[in-house]
């Protein structure tokens, strides 16, 4: 039954839509902001490494499915290892609507770990030499565990509006 809702159902709420947009908006302006001022940032196109397949939220999968152009995407051979479904000629296709997290990829993420009470910056290893080590305890990373706390939050009170499973779901979905 519950899954039978979880199909059916079509959330468009455009209070929850605008609450991912922002988080999304910040993400971008931090992400176009270091691109600019790092000349070096690997993060471009030709790059696909860190382009595997993953999980999204349900509030993420809905937001990004009602703006995917229909019948214009094609999709990689299941085959393909563990690629990104949406990885196309070293390319992504829905790039104009990644996730969060695809934003997110190559920037240094500043993250909290509560039990040492201490604060940890990752960054892709193509991207670590813009960061010295002498300027990284002063550095302004982005906040990624404020980001993914915002996200949960939305995601938990979206699911409960429309009844949907709190689960995360596979990107390839979001072609069904
Ligand atoms: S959605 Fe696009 S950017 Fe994100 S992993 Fe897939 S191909 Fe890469
Ligand atoms: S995060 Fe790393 S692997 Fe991914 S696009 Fe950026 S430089 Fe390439």
């Amino acid at each position: 039954m519950i899954s039978m809702i979880f199909r059916q159902t079509s959330p468009t709420d455009e209070d929850y839509f605008k609450f991912y947009e922002e988080i999304r908006d910040q993400t971008l302006k931090f992400y176009s902001e270091f691109a600019k001022k790092y000349i070096n940032f690997m993060c471009k196109k030709g790059c696909s490494e860190c382009c595997e397949s993953f999980s999204i939220l349900p509030l993420e999968y809905y937001y990004i499915k009602q703006k995917l152009p229909k019948n214009s995407i094609t999709i990689q051979s299941l085959s393909m290892g563990n690629s990104c479904l949406f990885l196309k000629n070293n390319e992504c296709q829905i790039y104009e609507f990644r996730p969060i997290m695809c934003i997110t990829q190559g920037l240094p993420l500043l993250v909290r770990d509560e039990s040492s009470n201490s604060k940890n910056i990752f960054i892709c290893k193509k991207n670590e030499n813009l960061i010295s080590d002498k300027k990284i305890k002063s550095y302004k990373a982005f906040e990624y565990d404020t980001m993914i706390a915002k996200l949960t939050v939305y995601n938990y009170l979206f699911c409960i509006s429309y009844d949907i499973p709190d689960e995360r779901i596979d990107i390839g979905q979001l072609i069904l």
